[in-house]
């Protein structure tokens, strides 16, 4: 019998995870020693958020450092994990006739490699990165995670990475222990409810959801990667919550493992 890796989406944060020991990064090192090796990681991230579809091509991607203010260390850090052109022509495959641009200019972003940094530590795994196409409608991005859910028994996992709640704008900077905003653990709760009971069609209509999803999902990039994931589910798989806090008040930093 083959094995179906799981799929998974990862709250990434700040961008100084990628240099931490914390909870959360504890929890995905976990998880990586967890699961069966995968063959390659397709990675779908927030920070790849343009007016296509498009999946790297490079055997080589380089790593990104897409943000500014950060120390030169966070600089400093490169993933060097290979790229997997055969698996970007797959991707390409199973999505037509969706046209999927073969993308040379894009590498590995932090919402990539700041995760994989512990999952996967010696960057040893060929990593895909897919990019969320700004101009679709959320329910596209949910119908693309259906049509890719095959590659988990090519040996692929999937992986979004992004955050279910993202408020940049009532992030409480430099205060240490912010507690959550009550919009934002109530938001964080109504979805992990629906998420357990495979109820999605709420979460692809997040926007009919009120005031409190407003506010945890000002805009989408950061919340898409998970209907990406959600969409990889097959019928009964378990969902588990292998990492969760919320930071700042306004980032929730929860996981979500489907399988
Ligand atoms: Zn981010």
């Amino acid at each position: 019998m083959s094995i179906i890796l799981p799929s998974v989406f990862f709250g990434h944060g700040n961008p100084m995870n990628a240099l931490q020991d914390n909870a959360y990064t504890r929890g995905w090192r976990a998880f990586g020693e967890d699961i069966p090796r995968p063959k390659a990681i397709l990675a779908i991230s927030a920070h790849w958020y343009i007016r296509a579809t498009g999946v790297t091509i490079s055997t080589a991607p380089e790593t990104i450092h897409d943000f500014g203010g950060f120390p030169d260390s966070l600089f400093a850090v490169r993933y060097p994990a290979p790229g997997d052109p055969a698996l970007a022509q797959r991707v390409r495959e199973l999505l037509a006739p969706i046209h999927v641009s073969l993308d040379g200019s894009w590498g590995l972003d932090h919402g990539t490699w700041s995760v994989l940094k512990h999952v996967y530590p010696n960057a040893d795994v060929p990593v895909v990165q897919l990019s969320i196409d700004a101009t679709q409608p959320p329910q596209f991005h949910f119908d693309i995670g259906r049509r890719l859910a095959q590659l988990r028994e090519e040996g692929v996992l999937i992986l979004g990475s992004g955050n279910l709640v993202h408020n940049l704008r009532a992030y409480a900077w430099g205060v240490e222990n912010a507690a959550p905003y009550p919009w934002a653990e109530n938001f964080e709760a109504e979805a992990k409810g629906l998420i357990e009971t495979a109820n999605y069609a709420p979460l692809i209509n997040y926007r009919s959801l009120g005031q409190e999803a407003m506010l945890s999902v000002p805009t989408p990039e950061h919340y898409l990667p998970l209907l990406y994931v959600l969409g990889t589910q097959q019928k009964n798989e378990p969902i588990s919550f292998p990492v969760s806090g919320i930071e700042g008040g306004s980032i929730s930093m929860l996981a979500a493992k489907i399988g």
